[in-house]
């Protein structure tokens, strides 16, 4: 048993709304949306930060950005060879930045004009 709440979403321990997954990578719906599209997309295996995942296996921090494509094309935000309406990809990193959960996770929103800069 981990305390990790999204390893525990990848051992199905806690329901989430899964709408994508490959061996390595899961995307689920964020619970709290701040977009009409708003997906989480994480490594199976336990990485803190993006910073890690991309020292530790950069093969699978490709991997989660292979499936962040995936995912803007599945949710109607981009086309296999257009980035028609478009979409926009976080990962808050450190308590400063707003991470929240100790697990890597890039953020997919879209389906609305986004602005910027992020507050
Ligand atoms: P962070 O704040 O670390 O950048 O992002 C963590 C995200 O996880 C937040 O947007 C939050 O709404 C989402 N979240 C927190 N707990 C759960 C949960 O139990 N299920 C799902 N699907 N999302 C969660």
């Amino acid at each position: 048993m981990t305390d990790c709440l999204f390893c525990r979403i990848v051992a199905r321990e806690i329901p989430a709304d899964v709408v994508h997954e490959t061996d390595r990578t899961l995307a689920f719906r964020d619970v709290n949306p701040q977009a009409p599209t708003h997906v989480l997309v994480i490594p199976k295996d336990h990485h803190p930060t993006v910073a890690a995942l991309a020292h530790a296996d950069p093969d699978l921090l490709g991997a989660v950005v292979r499936d962040v494509s995936a995912v803007a094309v599945q949710e109607g935000l981009a086309t296999e060879d257009g980035v028609e309406p478009g979409y926009r990809v976080v990962t808050n990193t450190g308590p400063q930045a707003g991470q929240s959960v100790d697990h890597v996770h890039l953020h997919v929103l879209g389906g609305r004009d986004l602005r910027w800069p992020p507050g």
